[in-house]
């Protein structure tokens, strides 16, 4: 019986028989599932990076520090960067996961 069984590749989205696939570390901890076709071109940092322009575009996130309100701005804007809550600009800072958390608990402290 031919009757192996399949999966997704998680790169491709075809189905793919099982002994084809493989597991690969994503570099951030993660793993993707990767048909041989795409073990062969997968490149890990290539992919967190195309993640992170998925989820951000070109678009860099702010933070006020009054108002406590995240948001995004697209630099190349022609509007200035201020903050949409209060419309103030002189408290808004570039927003970097760390440090945004580490003031975010100054804050509440
Ligand atoms: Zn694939
Ligand atoms: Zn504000």
């Amino acid at each position: 019986m031919a009757d192996e069984r399949q999966m997704i590749c998680d790169r491709c989205r075809r189905a793919v028989p099982i002994s084809d696939m493989k597991y690969m570390p994503k570099g951030d901890g993660g793993r993707i599932g990767l048909c041989s076709a795409c073990r062969a071109k997968f490149n890990p940092e290539e992919e967190i990076k195309k993640e992170a322009k998925k989820a951000i575009g070109s678009k860099k996130q702010y933070f006020c520090t009054r108002c406590r309100y995240k948001f995004t701005y697209d630099p190349k804007s022609i509007t200035n960067l201020k903050c949409p809550y209060c419309g103030k600009e002189d408290h808004v800072i570039e927003h970097k996961m760390q440090s945004a958390d580490k003031l975010l608990k100054n804050l509440t402290e």
